[in-house]
């Protein structure tokens, strides 16, 4: 049963939206992409662990998809961690292509792809970092204690893995698999663990608190990359034509540029913002962004919205949502 589905994180709907409002001249652009490149190849990688675990029905195997906690060390994320009442697996995706090598002796992956090697440290050593840190969660947390178990996934199938020693070298050949044997993995899991150690309710109680503790990611890259707002392209932008210059007529938004009309252009246009400046806004900070001159309709489309208001009413502040 899927409590938390896999879904495309802020930090991509963030990068997405700065190079959409950013001038192409912008040097760090490049960063952005590279950053975008990542960010969704990773995100891939989750979806493809996903479709395999569609594919476990159990009603009481509670799967939940890219959670991250805070303990005192700081955060931790795990990709999709499966829940039983006999034990939790926690999953992580590597949706790396070309040619892997396992060097063992260096705990090191090294990577051949296209002609370019790059070394990663062992994916074992860190996903049993996060064992440690889940099992200490949970003691925190007053759950019992269970078996909690781990694997590296590789999500991406052209992807050629080999070891560099005799393969029964590598201590931790168990734990690392490829997508297709995931569930034959987890069948085994099943079967080495019998004993019942959470009740149904739990269980439920177990996999709500993960929800309610997971605090996604929510980089401010304007200021990481150090990019100026100043830079950053106000303005609606026209579905059909791209331009930014969607301008409000008799009620509606009209582009001058490709006669394109809309009643509801604002409201993608907020929800970038929300990306780019947080979820709070005032009437004069739309007027800013949507570069419209007048408080009254400003005030229209922000009470037409129906948001949570805070703040004296000459400086309300209008808390949009966050996605
Ligand atoms: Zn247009």
């Amino acid at each position: 049963m899927i409590i938390k589905e896999a879904q495309k994180p802020r930090k991509i709907k963030k990068l997405e939206v700065l190079l959409l409002r950013t001038p192409e001249s912008l040097p760090q652009r490049d960063i952005l992409n590279s950053m975008l490149n990542r960010e969704l190849a990773g995100y891939e990688g989750e979806l493809q662990l996903q479709y395999y675990l569609n594919f476990l029905t159990e009603k009481d195997y509670h799967l939940l998809h890219h959670i991250r906690l805070k303990d005192d060390n700081g955060y931790f994320q795990m990709d999709a961690i499966l829940v039983t009442k006999f034990y939790i697996l926690i999953m992580d995706s590597k949706y790396w292509t070309g040619h892997i090598t396992i060097d063992n002796h260096f705990k090191q992956y090294i990577q051949l792809n296209k002609g370019v090697t790059q070394v990663y440290s062992d994916p074992v050593l860190q996903i049993s970092l996060q064992e440690k840190r889940l099992k200490r969660w949970l003691k925190k947390m007053k759950y019992p204690t269970l078996p909690v178990k781990s694997l590296v996934v590789f999500t991406n199938r052209n992807v050629h893995l080999e070891t560099q020693t005799p393969p029964n070298n590598y201590p931790f050949l168990n734990r690392v698999i490829k997508t297709p044997e995931l569930i034959m993995k987890i069948d085994n899991f099943h079967h080495m663990y019998q004993m019942e150690i959470l009740t149904n309710k739990e269980l439920n109680k177990l996999t709500k608190t993960l929800c309610i503790k997971n605090v996604p990611e929510d980089p401010d890259y304007l200021s990481i990359l150090d990019i100026s707002p100043n830079i950053i392209i106000k303005g609606i932008r026209c579905e059909h034509c791209h331009m930014y210059a969607m301008k409000r007529y008799k009620g509606k938004w009209y582009c001058p540029h490709c006669k394109n009309r809309s009643s509801t252009a604002h409201h993608t246009t907020l929800q970038e913002y929300s990306f780019l400046y947080g979820n709070k806004i005032t009437n004069k900070q739309l007027r800013n962004f949507l570069l419209i001159g007048s408080t009254s309709v400003a005030h229209k489309l922000l009470s037409s919205m129906d948001l949570p208001q805070t703040g004296p009413k000459q400086r309300t502040i209008y808390h949009l949502p966050i996605n």
